[in-house]
């Protein structure tokens, strides 16, 4: 067999059906962009977007565009572009807030719904904010709760029914290992309990299936592979057989039935508007609005398939080119597989660094996880071949260990 060479990952180029859609982005040149898991690059369409928000709406429409301009729908018209990548229905999904922020009003919205239950459950490694966040609201339910943290897989041991809510994340930000989404809210709902999916490394990147799922509650950040721009809103979902039934623990006027009858009592708007507390952020919900063009008309499946093509290709490559030099962390299973690939090395962060000293920009997780997101709407076969080439280049001269490449900086 001879080995992949760059004429193969140009002819891979050259056969994709996404290719033409990378355009939809604006990409420094030379840049090799493996991070758009942390932070998605900025799509054409949301600068346009942003600029005509800006310069016509508020520029010239001043307050009458919150009539005028739809301002008051963004954050459900938004929910209604989000629905389709997650298995939403319109009308289901809201885009407010940050990502903690909405966990909260879920993590609280559920609690109520459980109150003779005593146990939370969730996973020991979980993004931190998720268990912080966590821990709070439990504080806060006004009942004794106990939060455990798991390790991955005792699940199944820990459910009874004491449990009112278990909160998972669906793609593991460190490992990349994706969930069963629909199983586990299945036996959830065996033992009873509710089900909190955190889709923030899902969606825009992996299949996702709420409603067939019979999922309860998700919530999930915009700016990772929806392109949402720094800080861009989150998005909340509660299935429609709930949402008439739960309430916002955070209420505001916004999410008052009637907010300009300026009454002294909160009667919620129906449905998930409802869950909507303040003003929004116009300027991040046009920025938001733009991003969601470039997965217009995109075959949902064909996303998966280019990610799962592009992270085989990755690992199959360093392990070619550099047999035994890194631990894989991600599954090999393509079911287990969301759509970023890490590796474990001690010497992680150095090999992070002087990958972006290169222009291949992934990112460390500590304490010794290299990371490369594989965003299948402008991430090309030959990227992934060229970041392989300089990893490569990195570890046979020892880059990596190079003294410039060791001090830490605030954002890893
Ligand atoms: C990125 C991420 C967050 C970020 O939360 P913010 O409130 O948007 O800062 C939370 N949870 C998970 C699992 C994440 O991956």
């Amino acid at each position: 067999m001879t080995a992949y060479s760059r004429a193969d990952a140009l002819a891979a180029d050259a056969a994709d059906p996404l290719a033409g859609r990378r355009d939809a982005f604006v990409l420094p040149d030379g840049l090799i962009y493996l991070d758009g898991n942390s932070l998605g690059p900025l799509v054409r369409a949301s600068a346009a977007r942003v600029t005509g928000t800006v310069t016509d709406e508020w520029g010239q429409g001043l307050i009458a565009s919150w009539n005028t301009a739809g301002w008051m729908d963004l954050p459900l018209s938004i929910g209604d572009r989000i629905a389709p990548l997650i298995g939403a229905g319109p009308g289901e999904v809201v885009a407010t807030d940050s990502l903690t922020i909405l966990l909260a009003k879920a993590i609280g919205a559920a609690l109520a719904l459980r109150p003779e239950r005593s146990t939370v459950l969730t996973d020991a490694a979980n993004f931190h904010t998720d268990l912080y966040i966590l821990e709070a609201m439990a504080r806060r339910a006004g009942r004794p709760l106990q939060v455990r943290a798991l390790e991955r897989g005792d699940l199944a041991g820990a459910l009874d029914d004491s449990v009112a809510l278990v909160m998972l994340t669906h793609v593991d930000f460190r490992t990349g290992e994706m969930l069963d989404l629909a199983g586990l809210t299945a036996q959830v709902h065996r033992a009873g309990a509710l089900m909190l999916w955190d889709l923030a490394h899902s969606t825009g990147a992996v299949p996702v299936d709420l409603t067939g799922a019979g999922a309860d509650f998700a919530a999930g950040c915009t700016y990772k592979y929806l392109n949402g721009g720094p800080g861009s809103p989150a998005f909340l979902w509660i299935a429609p057989r709930l949402v008439g039934e739960v309430a916002n623990p955070l209420p505001g006027w916004l999410g008052h039935a009637r907010p300009f009858d300026f009454e002294a009592t909160f009667t919620p708007a129906p449905g998930i508007r409802g869950f909507v507390t303040s003003t929004p952020s116009i300027l991040a919900l046009a920025a938001l609005d733009g991003a969601l063009d470039a997965f217009d008309g995109i075959d949902p499946a064909a996303l998966r398939a280019k990610s799962l093509a592009l992270t085989d290709l990755f690992i199959a490559l360093v392990e070619e080119r550099l047999p035994g030099a890194l631990a894989l962390v991600t599954p090999r299973d393509h079911a287990r597989r969301g759509s970023q690939v890490a590796w474990r090395h001690p010497a992680a962060y150095g090999i992070v660094q002087a990958l972006i000293a290169r222009g291949v920009v992934g990112d460390f997780r500590a304490p010794d996880i290299a990371r490369f997101g594989f965003a299948p709407l402008y991430v090309r076969y030959v990227d992934v071949f060229d970041a392989v080439t300089h990893l490569a280049a990195v570890l046979e001269a020892g880059e990596h260990l190079d003294a410039r490449h060791a001090t830490r900086r605030a954002v890893t």
